[in-house]
């Protein structure tokens, strides 16, 4: 894939980079490693002085760089400026709390007196140079749900960012170095995926995280496994938005736009199968189809615009696949299923919903990324459920339900990293975000974020 700015709206190529030679990602593995050894002896304080004026500037720049996402990715703007000021209120969380996260732990005086000790402990020490190949879709927050708690514990980053994102990436890389990090202790990438087996076996690096498709994850993680080091995948998703009868229809059809739509249907976490009860199926499904049909596609720059261009021509091509696949084996287009009329120019796509879905359609069992909703009638939980799991992927769910025992069936049952009631799924710092199954492995953000890139140190004095 070129390294490219390639405006969505219009599919006009604006920048091209050259990708870097093997002379200078030597050059930066170096300095990586020699940052390493100086910012793991800092203090937490010193750390969060440096990530808070990151946060600053962050915010200072919001407009600005809002622009440049929307420009190389086509989120809408408004969308894009939220984004940047998400990634502000991160750092803060982080430079704030990594030190009560990384606390020395204690084990109970009994026993650390059985194991032998006079004194013993837990140490949460960082790693080392982590690599960190991010995709296109939150340019800025994928990175910084990294690079927050990383920085923190110590640890340094290399950024890989998606090859149509590169002005996003640089700004990323300037970032840190503006809010007074050393020099290497986040450095921008500008590399092709064919560069990352190198980087990767490099001694230098300890570590690696990958947000993005399975074929990368796997990739990364094989590569990653022969060497024994350790990895975090962040992947796809397929998430199950589940109404039950006691729910409250109307909002959960609002929300339910939403879940699916937003980022223009490209998030990992947007719910993508609506298994709705048959006693609210017809109520839900005319209120979701009619807020499907209304909203408005169009320029990502225009205030009004709900839903902006695919980010590229080959994301577009993949989910008119998917959806011509599920037409022609009897799934049901309730709206869009196809282009938009208008302009000939950049990669739009209607916000569609399907019903009649079956298991022998591509689109029962694979990532629609783009805005392109299935919606499946059931008889009760059981189904519900047995449904919400019959995917490869693992990420999050959504139900919505007043029913106490829906609640505690769907806690224990539903095969996903997060279960969000009465409301769609969304990250939030203090809370861990990740999936199981063909979603990845691992845990970003929270305690369990920071933790991931730590050597946990048993302390043992006799
Ligand atoms: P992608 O094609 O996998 O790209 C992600 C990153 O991996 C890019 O930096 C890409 O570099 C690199 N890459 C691509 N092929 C690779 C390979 N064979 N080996 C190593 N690296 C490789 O994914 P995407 O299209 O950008 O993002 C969409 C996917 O990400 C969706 O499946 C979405 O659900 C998932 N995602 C998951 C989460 C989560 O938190 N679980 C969040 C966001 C997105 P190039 O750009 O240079 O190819």
């Amino acid at each position: 894939m070129p390294i490219a700015t390639v405006d969505p709206a219009t599919g006009e190529t604006l920048k091209t980079f050259d990708a870097l030679g093997s002379d200078e990602i030597e050059r930066r593995l170096a300095v990586a490693a020699a940052a390493f050894e100086q910012h793991r002896t800092t203090d937490f304080g010193h750390r969060a002085t440096l990530l808070n004026r990151a946060a600053d500037l962050l915010e200072e720049d919001r407009d600005d760089i809002a622009r440049t996402m929307t420009t190389e990715m086509g989120k809408p703007i408004a969308a894009a400026r939220a984004e940047a000021a998400k990634c502000a209120k991160s750092m803060r969380w982080y430079a704030r709390h990594a030190a009560e996260l990384l606390a020395d732990e204690h084990p109970s005086a009994a026993d650390v007196q059985d194991s032998g000790a006079a004194r013993a402990y837990v140490r949460y020490r960082p790693l080392g140079v982590v690599l960190a190949v991010m995709p296109w879709n939150f340019p800025l927050w994928q990175v910084v749900r990294f690079a927050a708690p990383a920085l923190m514990a110590g640890n340094v980053g290399l950024l890989k960012h998606a090859s149509n994102v590169p002005q996003t990436a640089l700004y990323l890389g300037d970032l840190f170095r503006r809010a007074g990090f050393p020099e290497g202790c986040f450095q921008t990438l500008l590399v092709g995926s064919d560069a990352i087996e190198g980087i990767l076996r490099d001694r230098r690096v300890a570590a690696a995280t990958l947000t993005g498709s399975e074929p990368a994850g796997r990739s990364v993680a094989a590569i990653a496994g022969d060497e024994v080091k350790p990895t975090v995948l962040e992947l796809g998703g397929s998430d199950p938005y589940i109404v039950m009868p006691s729910a409250d229809v109307d909002r959960a059809a609002r929300t339910a736009v939403t879940a699916r739509v937003q980022n223009n249907g490209q998030s990992c976490i947007a719910a993508k199968r609506f298994i709705v009860h048959a006693d609210v199926y017809d109520a839900f499904g005319e209120r979701f189809v009619a807020g499907m049909r209304k909203l408005t596609v169009g320029d990502p720059m225009d205030e009004s615009t709900d839903v902006g261009p695919l980010a590229s021509e080959q994301g577009r091509a993949d989910l008119e696949e998917l959806v011509d696949d599920a037409v022609n084996r009897g799934a049901t287009a309730r709206c869009g299923g196809r282009r938009p009329d208008g302009p000939d120019r950049g990669w739009y796509y209607e916000p569609t919903v399907l019903t009649d879905v079956s298991p022998d359609m591509r689109i029962h069992h694979e990532e629609a990324f783009g805005p392109v909703a299935t919606l499946y009638r059931v008889t009760d939980l059981d189904e519900a459920v047995r449904l919400a799991n019959d995917t490869p992927f693992g990420l999050s769910s959504n139900v919505w339900t007043r029913d106490d025992e829906d609640v505690r069936r769907c806690v224990r049952d539903l095969q996903a990293g997060g279960v969000f009631f009465n409301g769609m799924t969304a990250s939030h710092p203090a809370l861990p975000f990740g999936g199981v199954k063909r979603s990845g492995y691992g845990r970003e953000l929270s305690d369990h974020g920071i933790r991931e890139f730590c050597n946990i140190t048993t302390v043992w004095h006799g």
